[in-house]
């Protein structure tokens, strides 16, 4: 049976987290004081997780860190991730919104394909969430859906090996386009560039459309939304701005440092007339295309819009951990399952009984909201 929670949430969305050591300090993530605190775990491990948790129903793979691509090996790692065919649910196009998921047959065994079919068939890459073609995608095809969130540093060098080994998408964190403003926020000098030439690689690699993700921190970077509407129409990537969320290291998140998703919306509108664009049901972000057809914004607003009850996402932390939700105050130990020896299908009845206990929703902002136990950095977003 796919894997769904109590609340008749099918999981098809996996984030594994590579590491939690990061080059970058930004200012809503980290104090800058703390460096990793879990460590990693061998690809092997993270493979056979993946494996197990795609024969369960996982369509799409996100990896996370800290910053990913500090690990050597994540092109391999990918590349054998790619290999993976996925047998759970799938999830519906957003043409027909509204769609519950189509349940495809479940084998109890997942066989792998041969790499040359992603390349050899050439089929195009990257069609994203909600943006659609008329060419069926990899995804429509049945393959897994491989991300990547990065800081965008170390990105240039490795796009095009990244593509080749079957990564479908990138998304970059990027929260300013203003050289000077974004090294005061990620205090690191001279990275601006660097992630603009990774930005422009991914999208030469066909790894597109890119998304770049830009927290919001009210009286840090609030006068960056119309400057990322430009960079959005020059650039030709999708920029996601994200409602800044109480993860922080050193716990400085209040209400009135959040920029809203009508706030956002009304900024904008000073520069061009947005249109919403319909959605997917488990997808995070709305979606705005700019009134001239140039263009195209989202917003992530899980405090002031959230979108739980559609919730489709459990994590793997770097050091082999589940958490059923961003705002977890446990962890579920899966890799001392396999290290105490656990088949697949012992893993998989762990797995079933943990997302059973899957958070309904957070509780951001409520008198009774308690802190996730552990920062963004250490979990992977
Ligand atoms: S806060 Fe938790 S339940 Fe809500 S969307 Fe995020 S991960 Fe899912």
């Amino acid at each position: 049976m796919p894997l769904t929670d109590k609340f008749g949430r099918a999981i098809t969305d996996l984030r594994i987290s590579i590491t939690d050591r990061c080059n970058y300090k930004c200012v809503y993530c980290r104090t800058g004081n703390e460096g990793a605190l879990y460590g990693d775990l061998p690809f092997d491990d993270y493979l056979r997780m993946a494996r197990v948790l795609v024969g369960m129903g996982v369509m799409k793979i996100r990896l996370t860190g800290g910053e990913p691509l500090l690990r050597k090996g994540v092109v391999e790692f990918v590349r054998e991730l790619a290999k993976l065919e996925p047998q759970g649910l799938k999830p519906r196009s957003t043409s027909d919104l509204g769609g519950a998921a189509q349940a495809a047959p479940f084998p109890d065994n997942v066989p792998t394909r041969s790499t040359n079919d992603a390349v050899g068939m050439g089929h195009p890459r990257g069609v994203d969430e909600g943006v659609r073609h008329s060419i069926p995608s990899d995804k429509d095809l049945g393959n897994l859906d491989i991300a990547l969130t990065t800081n965008g540093h170390l990105l240039a060098d490795v796009a095009q090996a990244l593509n080749d080994a079957g990564l479908t998408r990138v998304t970059v964190s990027m929260d300013a386009v203003d050289p000077e403003r974004f090294a005061r926020i990620t205090r690191v000098p001279n990275g601006f560039d660097q992630v603009l030439a990774g930005i422009r690689a991914a999208k030469k690699a066909g790894l597109g459309p890119v998304k770049v993700n830009c927290v919001l921190l009210r009286g840090f970077n609030e006068d960056q939304i119309i400057p990322f509407g430009m960079f959005a129409r020059e650039e030709g990537v999708i920029v996601r701005f994200i409602e800044f969320m109480p993860l922080e290291e050193d716990r400085m998140w209040s209400q009135a440092s959040v920029v809203t998703l009508d706030e956002i919306v009304a900024r904008m509108a000073e520069y061009r007339p947005l249109i919403e664009i319909p959605r997917g049901q488990s997808e995070t972000a709305r979606r705005y295309r700019f009134d001239d057809g140039e263009g195209e914004i989202g917003i992530i607003a899980p405090v002031s819009h959230p979108f739980c009850g559609h919730c489709s996402r459990i994590r793997i932390t770097s050091d082999g951990k589940i958490r059923t939700c961003l705002f977890s105050v446990w962890d579920h130990d899966l890799f001392a399952q396999m290290r105490r020896g656990a088949t697949d299908e012992e893993l998989a009845e762990y797995i079933r009984g943990v997302v059973e206990r899957k958070e309904e929703r957070h509780h951001i902002g409520e008198p009774d909201f308690v802190p996730a136990s552990r920062t963004m950095v250490h979990i992977g977003g």
